[in-house]
């Protein structure tokens, strides 16, 4: 369920009609929707009431500043992999003991930077990370708390690129060998266990696997119990899938249903790390149709977003709805159309054969469901700018990321001192 709807005939974000935004910062942009980010949370959230639990967002499926405090202020913490994803959450009014710290590389730097700050749990995925861990915590005379991410073995059935439980993936530590972990981090002063985590990929569509995580995450609680660790949070970790086009993955309360009839008897409090499932939906990339052109018989739509600024497509072969902002006639013929972007690679196609209404040059098409890993992986490549994002709210809108300029993506480069920049290509002469 989201906000992005038709009414009468145009498409709106909440009550703001998509074509107004784009008037207002040109194409192509990102725009994200509060009410559907309030509801996604809330439903989300909802779920685990029953239990000690905490929605920890994980950062990077959309990091920009706005949509974490829009999160941090329904009462989300945050899942970071880096140091910017945390300081971007503490920037955004993240409790920094609402933050977990996760990723297979930490550096002595952002170690350092996270006990400053004093977040909330280290997930620890090797033995020399925690054994760096406790060396700086030392040195600074803190206590670092931590959890092992254990791997649990466990093909989530998505994407191979996107799957991180199996045992030969490069996340966690696989069992029984992380009890050795837990025995060296309870003789660490410098360590405090706080619990165990597990995370097995994303955009999981099926119960199934997560049942099997949790059920032996369960058994890993017991069997560290016994060893004498005291085990009071949970991380089950991110990864439940969303709609994109028939997907049918399970909802927020299927999920913490298997969550709690797995976990729920082990007096522990739960950290949950959504990701995709608060943003994915509530996000749409708003392009406008450059060219048309016929490629032998196939239909080709050539629009101004490009790989560079969403791309899944191509990295994994997601596909996302491409809809336009003017609804087509309900008797339009939808032919199939490859929706290509002016970036310079095979690669850089949004949909094959995907079935579109009559287009013409100069009007505008959405792609819905680019809230997850969009912005947050785009690029500059082939010196295109990073796009604007836009945030909604009822009637209102704000520009939470304006278009970068020219000026600003040559100003962040040198010559080297031994280059005497060409006449006329000076930064300055194109501000
Ligand atoms: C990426 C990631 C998440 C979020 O995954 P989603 O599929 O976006 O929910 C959560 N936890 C960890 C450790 C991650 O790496």
């Amino acid at each position: 369920m989201d906000h992005f709807q038709y009414r009468n005939g145009e498409l709106c974000a909440e009550d703001v009609p998509v074509r107004r935004i784009a008037k207002d910062v040109g194409t192509p942009f990102y725009c994200y929707s509060t009410a559907t980010l309030r509801r996604h949370y809330e439903v989300f959230a909802a779920a685990f009431a029953g239990v000690p639990a905490t929605v920890c967002y994980a950062v990077k499926a959309n990091s920009n500043l706005a949509v974490i405090a829009t999160l941090a202020q329904l009462g989300a913490g945050a899942d970071v992999v880096s140091e910017g994803e945390m300081r971007r959450a503490i920037a955004a009014g993240v409790p920094p003991k609402k933050i977990v710290f996760s990723g297979v590389g930490k550096t002595r730097a952002e170690i350092t930077a996270a006990l400053d700050a004093g977040i909330g749990q280290f997930n620890v995925e090797s033995d020399s990370e925690l054994a760096l861990i406790a060396e700086v915590a030392g040195t600074m005379g803190k206590r670092a708390p931590v959890a092992v991410r254990v791997n649990p073995n466990v093909d989530a059935g998505s994407h191979d690129k996107i799957s991180t439980g199996r045992k030969h993936d490069k996340f966690g530590i696989a069992w029984p060998k992380a009890r050795e972990t837990y025995r060296a981090a309870a003789k660490l002063p410098s360590v405090e266990v706080v619990g165990v985590a597990v995370h097995i990929g994303s955009q999981i569509t099926s119960v199934g696997p997560f049942t099997a995580a949790f059920k032996f995450i369960a058994g890993v609680v017991g069997d560290l119990r016994a060893d004498g660790h005291t085990i009071r949070r949970i991380d089950l970790g991110g990864g439940l899938g969303i709609p994109y086009l028939d997907e049918t993955p399970p909802s927020p309360e299927e999920y913490a249903r298997a969550a709690i009839r797995e976990v729920g008897h082990l007096g522990c409090e739960l950290v949950l790390e959504p990701g995709r499932l608060l943003v994915g939906n509530a996000g749409i990339l708003v392009t406008e149709v450059l060219h048309l052109k016929d490629a032998e018989g196939v239909r080709i739509v050539i629009v101004d977003a490009g790989m560079n600024d969403l791309v899944r497509p191509a990295m994994y072969g997601a596909r996302h709805a491409i809809i336009p902002v003017a609804e087509a006639a309900r008797d339009a013929t939808r032919e199939p159309a490859d929706i290509v972007g002016p970036v310079c690679e095979t690669t850089d196609r949004f949909a094959k054969e995907w079935p579109l209404a009559p287009v013409r040059t100069g009007d505008l098409l959405a792609m819905r469901s680019a809230g997850a890993y969009g912005s947050a992986m785009s690029s500059t490549y082939n010196t295109r700018p990073l796009v604007p994002e836009v945030m909604v709210n009822g009637g209102d809108f704000a520009v939470v990321r304006p278009r970068q300029s020219f000026a600003s993506m040559l100003a962040g480069e040198a010559m080297a001192p031994w280059l005497t920049p060409a006449t006329g290509l000076r930064s300055k002469a194109i501000r």
